[in-house]
């Protein structure tokens, strides 16, 4: 299996940066090895040509096809937590296989949204995306509670109070997790309406726990 990167190649390409470090300072890729590129489906094998200070050109040498995704695409709605939790569910559900990520804040929430920590989760979803070899990149995207309805046909929250039940959760679903704390009253006022609910039973996970057990479950 060929160390990969998740770059868009041209046909004789310049790698820098970032990449560039990984594959000539950790990886220590020489001028002859081969490397892999992703982008979706495609696949790109390349071989090193020249290695410079800064950067590297290398030349395709062959193309495939793959797909590594789970068959059903999930849809996870995730409270804002803290930066150590949120990066940890981040990484772990998008090597499971997460669809797209929906960040809420929360009104028990512990912290609010700030634009470059979101930048900083997209490289940690790029990241986890081509190590677990997966296709797809999953987006990262801000949305209220009370857009959920318009947004998605099938919606489920996870709430400890609700019946023990495991749902059948069809392509597309939209699955809420709650912050530490708990849903608020007016949140669970409006997911009562617009979602269902599921428990899992007497044992109460940390929301990120729920958040990466549950997706396994559902995508495995
Ligand atoms: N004291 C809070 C616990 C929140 S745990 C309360 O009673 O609501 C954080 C989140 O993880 C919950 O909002 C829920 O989405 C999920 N979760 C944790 N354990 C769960 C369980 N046993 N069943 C369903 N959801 C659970």
């Amino acid at each position: 299996m060929l160390f990969r990167i998740c770059l868009p190649l041209e046909s004789a390409p310049r790698v820098s940066g970032e990449e560039f470090e990984y594959l000539v300072k950790v990886l220590r890729l020489q001028a002859g090895d081969l490397f892999e590129s992703v982008q979706e489906r495609h696949i790109g094998i390349y071989q090193i040509e020249n290695i410079e200070k800064k950067s590297l050109t290398a030349k395709l040498q062959k193309e495939y096809t793959e797909n590594n995704e789970p068959a059903q695409k999930l849809q996870l709605v995730l409270p804002l937590l803290k930066n150590d939790k949120m990066a940890y569910v981040l990484q772990k559900a998008t090597e499971i296989g997460v669809y797209k990520f929906w960040l809420y804040e929360a009104e028990n929430s512990p912290v609010r949204f700030a634009e470059p920590k979101l930048e900083r989760w997209q490289k940690i979803i790029v990241s986890a995306m081509c190590q677990s070899r997966r296709n797809h990149l999953p987006e990262i995207e801000k949305i209220e509670l009370s857009e959920l309805a318009g947004k998605f046909p099938n919606i489920y929250y996870a709430h400890p109070a609700a019946e023990k039940k495991w749902p059948d959760f069809a392509d597309n679903t939209a699955l809420v997790i709650g912050p530490e704390s708990g849903f608020a009253p007016a949140e669970l006022n409006y997911l009562a309406v617009n979602a269902l609910a599921f428990s899992l039973g007497g044992r109460i996970l940390r929301a990120e726990t729920a958040a990466v057990a549950m997706t396994a479950r559902i995508l495995f």
